[in-house]
């Protein structure tokens, strides 16, 4: 297996398939090498006829702490083979053209690939789901979370509306997703229970065998049954503008990004992990 692969794990378990990030040390948090592994691993998970329902977890402590901005592996200068777009490279451009050719790779169009995943997803969550984790586990089609367990997108802090993947106002009320942005607060696994945004909340010791029982479940289910309910209920999402709506919040996203660029150090207005950490905890 490369190097590429070994940042998330593949295992299957009868009818079900165990993704998971595997980079604990740094809260899975995802770089280039973690988003293409992932997408090998649901492509393999696809592609095989002994695979009902696909589980999505991560290693350690946390779920994921979102995209990788921080650790000693981040790879955004390099180059991967583009599987979710027709967007050239982003590596040699310059500004926003870069911003968007990768942006709309790895963020919005392999998020977009996924959720079109033709079997059931169960998002399997503890510990923080923080911003580019969210994504993955709106993607899934259930979330079960343990009593640890928490969500957060604060890079409204950063002067950005809200992750590449704007779920927000599918996966919870309007009112309950502004606020969300608006503090960039962690909501707790019970309040996204409340809020219909998890399916279920289970202890912490509990939530891999909650997770599989019900993955098994569904996978006692027929495939084409699966397929069709789960294309069912996405087109219904669609049709209430869920598509058209992120197409046009990654604009807002990327004027946001060129803003930050034109007027401070960086996309990121000059944030990093550890300066997003302070500035929550001095709030
Ligand atoms: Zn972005």
């Amino acid at each position: 297996m490369s190097g590429a692969v070994s940042v998330v794990r593949y295992e299957r378990r009868g009818p079900v398939a165990v993704v998971t990030m595997n980079r604990p040390e740094y809260r899975n948090a995802q770089n280039s090498a973690m988003t293409y592994a992932l997408d090998e691993a649901f492509y393999r998970a696809a592609a095989d006829d002994e695979v009902k329902v696909i589980v999505l977890a991560g290693e350690g402590r946390h779920f994921s702490a979102g995209h990788d901005i921080g650790t000693p592996e981040r790879d955004a200068h390099l180059s991967f083979d583009r599987r979710a777009s027709l967007w050239w490279d982003h590596v040699g451009r310059e500004g926003a053209e870069s911003r968007f050719a990768r942006e709309s790779e790895v963020y919005l169009g392999m998020c977009r690939r996924w959720r079109e995943i033709p079997k059931p997803m169960i998002a399997m969550v503890q510990g923080a789901c923080i911003a580019g984790g969210l994504m993955l586990a709106w993607v899934c089609d259930l979330i079960v979370a343990s009593e640890d367990a928490f969500f957060s997108d604060p890079v409204v802090r950063m002067g950005i509306p809200g992750v590449e993947y704007f779920a927000h106002p599918w996966a919870m009320p309007p009112r309950i997703a502004k606020e969300f942005l608006f503090t960039g607060d962690r909501m707790p696994a019970r309040r996204a229970y409340e809020v219909g945004m998890v399916n279920r909340v289970v202890p912490r010791e509990e939530l891999e065998a909650q997770v599989l029982a019900l993955a098994e479940r569904v996978a006692a289910m027929p495939r084409m049954g699966l397929a069709l309910a789960k294309k069912a209920v996405n087109q219904a999402e669609d049709l209430q503008g869920m598509h058209a709506g992120m197409d046009s919040v990654f604009g807002l996203h990327h004027l946001a990004h060129a803003h930050n660029a034109e007027t401070s150090a960086d996309s990121l207005a000059g944030m990093d992990p550890r300066s997003m950490k302070a500035a929550a905890d001095g709030s």
